[in-house]
């Protein structure tokens, strides 16, 4: 795999959590990087660096300081669950990530993959992380058709001496090179790639059945009285807790004074069509406390919003510096 470690040595991307590989810094990207690019990641893991720069600062944040660093990744579980995994480090690990691939997986949130890539890029130990770039590229490379094996013949090529470069390269290569579209001409392993010489690269790696998106079409109204916006109270559980959003589906007769952006916002097997408008009543009736609470421009500001709603919260801003 000498080819592969020259080549990644020599093409790889410059991204901040390659600087340093603490395991910290290690543990925060791959869990930010789970479900979203790297470009994306970037601001979000240098915001997140410099304002909870160790375990201890993470362990005594504010749950609200923690999601707005979040705001915007999606996946809210998982700033909830680095919140736990902290204090959890604090009481068993006195504040010290283990190298321990078993040990990192008692750890709320760290599953097999960042476990494998926090012991493979912070401690150097020899393990495979076999993320979706890595399996990809894996199957394709070995024309493997179990997933099951990624791990076992991914590892067996990684190297005794600084194994973390391949095993990175592996992952570079799934994220530029092994896309789901591959980029053969270019590759650096293309003349030992079996599936390149099988002509498989398009059938590999198998996957499963895709789940079935579910459409969704919601009205949101936005109510403003008196310099005041009245917004969902948040949900204690689920994929949509801690999050606030503006009413959905809300029955009111009042004229319809400004219609917003239509918004996207796809999260799990969701797609849904948010339809934005504002309305301004004259008087309020009984407003159920338990579910809406109301809240200034400014101190809206300091919540944390669902993606699509944090789109229309931006747009909102927009229209209400035309009208002042
Ligand atoms: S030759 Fe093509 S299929 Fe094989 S590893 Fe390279 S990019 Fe992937």
């Amino acid at each position: 795999m000498k080819v592969l470690s020259d080549w990644f040595l020599k093409n790889k991307r410059a991204l901040p959590w390659r600087e340093k590989r603490d395991p910290y810094a290690t543990w925060i990207a791959e869990v930010m990087l789970q479900q979203t690019g790297a470009l994306v990641v970037i601001p979000y893991f240098e915001r997140w660096m410099k304002a909870l720069p160790d375990i201890e600062s993470l362990a005594a944040a504010p749950k609200e300081t923690v999601l707005k660093l979040w705001e915007g990744l999606g996946y809210y579980s998982r700033a909830r669950n680095l919140l736990k995994g902290a204090a959890y480090i604090i009481e068993n690990f006195q504040g010290k990530i283990p190298s321990d691939r078993a040990l990192l997986q008692t750890i709320p949130g760290i599953g097999p993959y960042t476990s494998a890539a926090i012991a493979a890029f912070s401690f150097g130990l020899r393990i495979a992380a076999v993320d979706a770039n890595v399996n990809r590229f894996i199957s394709r490379f070995l024309t493997l058709e179990n997933k099951a094996l990624v791990e076992q013949e991914a590892t067996k090529l990684l190297p005794d001496k600084d194994p973390s470069i391949v095993a990175e390269a592996m992952i570079e290569m799934g994220a530029t090179i092994c896309r789901k579209k591959p980029n053969c001409l270019e590759c650096p392993v293309q003349k030992s790639c079996l599936a390149f010489l099988q002509k498989r690269q398009y059938e590999l790696p198998l996957t499963s059945k895709r789940v079935a998106i579910t459409y969704l079409k919601k009205t949101v109204t936005i109510v403003c009285f008196k310099d005041q916006f009245m917004l969902k109270n948040p949900e204690k559980e689920g994929i949509m807790a801690d999050l606030w959003e503006f009413p959905s589906d809300f029955f009111h007769t009042e004229e319809i004074r400004y219609k917003l952006p239509i918004q996207k916002h796809s999260f799990t097997r969701y797609c849904v069509t948010l339809t934005p408008q504002i309305i301004f009543p004259e008087v309020i009736d009984f407003i159920d406390k338990r579910e809406f609470s109301w809240y200034s421009l400014e101190k809206m500001k300091n919540l944390t919003f669902s993606a699509g709603h944090k789109r229309i919260l931006k747009d909102l801003n927009d229209y209400l510096k035309q009208e002042l």
